[in-house]
């Protein structure tokens, strides 16, 4: 656990780009606004910024951090890229897709920031703040969610706060998060492309940006873990949850979506997208509410509908799992 310090919370300008940039050469840590959560940065080639990461949420060393750059070319600095990684990052980038690809040899990365391993997880992010970030700073950020590990992610400056605050020097704020959910990875290489985590690109996109070769099935339903911080136990608030709920006990905060109102809808009309964006803040809610015990109602596992469903049933799963 890091010292206490003061939280500062800037509003995303000019201003809090500079002096981000200036946290982030002199080796701390800040947290962002990106499309898909808000991330914790810092210096990819600064192994004691990136200890400061690891420490600032309690996330095991074993769990290897995404670098985000500015595009391609920046990319290919730090990984080996063939072919159908080549086509997945003119497809997505910049946005919320992430390829894990062998790690390039003398690319200056921090080892902490791949836990070791030969591969390294990069992308290009789509929020403007973050690329200003990058392009200020001047080098690879590595930046996992700006939260606890294990806990709920934040969509917002106030859940960052609330979850580091007093742990890291400044958050920039930049509203709430366009997508809500975290990117999609995927791994190109040894023969294959598989979907290790899964997000806003939807499994259909990945396939067809390859130009017809099939991902390998989602680790979850393999039932084994590939990617190897996806434990069973993640996003996960303080109080039980429970899936595919139709109506709830008088103890339960029930989210609902589509035909299920609940205490509050991810989206009431059964649209994907506005769950996503909506789906930690719900769980938030929740966790805040009186109520011991969360609720929540069936969402299709379709599209973004599988992100969705990965995302709830870790945060349902036990803790420690
Ligand atoms: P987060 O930073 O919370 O969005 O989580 C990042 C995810 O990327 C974790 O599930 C990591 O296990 C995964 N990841 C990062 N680097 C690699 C890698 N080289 N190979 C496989 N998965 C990775
Ligand atoms: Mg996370």
């Amino acid at each position: 656990m890091s010292a206490q310090k003061e939280t500062r919370v800037l509003r995303y300008g000019a201003e809090a780009i500079a002096e981000a940039a200036r946290l982030i050469r002199a080796g701390e840590v800040v947290a962002m606004p990106t499309e898909t959560v808000y991330g914790l940065a810092a210096d990819a080639t600064n192994p004691q910024a990136v200890e400061r990461v690891y420490a600032a949420k309690g996330r095991p060393s074993f769990n290897p951090l995404i670098v985000h750059v500015a595009g391609l070319a920046e990319a290919e600095a730090i990984g080996l890229f063939e072919d159908a990684a080549r086509r997945l990052a003119a497809a997505f980038w910049p946005g919320p897709l992430t390829l894990v690809v062998p790690l390039r040899e003398g690319s200056g990365i921090a080892p902490l920031v791949t836990a070791g391993l030969a591969t390294i997880a990069v992308r290009a992010p789509a929020h403007r703040a973050m690329r200003d970030l990058i392009a200020a700073a001047g080098r690879p950020l590595a930046a996992p969610s700006a939260n606890a590990s294990g806990a709920i992610s934040p969509t917002s400056a106030a859940h960052v706060v609330r979850s580091l605050g007093g742990r890291i020097p400044l958050v920039v704020d930049g509203g709430a998060t366009e997508r809500g959910l975290e990117s999609t990875i995927v791994r190109v290489g040894q023969g294959g492309v598989g979907i290790l985590r899964p997000g806003p690109v939807s499994i259909e996109q990945v396939e067809a940006a390859c130009g017809g070769t099939h991902p390998q099935p989602l680790p979850s339903r393999e039932g084994r873990v590939v990617a190897p911080g996806m434990m069973a136990s993640h996003y996960a608030p303080s109080k039980p949850v429970r899936l595919e709920a139709t109506d709830a006990a008088a103890d339960e905060w029930l989210i609902g979506f589509g035909a299920v109102a609940g205490d509050e809808s991810l989206s009431a009309s059964g649209d994907l997208e506005e769950a996503a964006a909506n789906l930690f803040a719900a769980l938030h809610r929740a966790e805040a509410s009186a109520r011991p015990r969360i609720a929540v109602a069936p969402v299709p596992e379709a599209r973004l509908g599988v992100a969705i469903n990965d995302r709830l049933r870790r945060a349902a799963a036990p803790r420690g799992a």
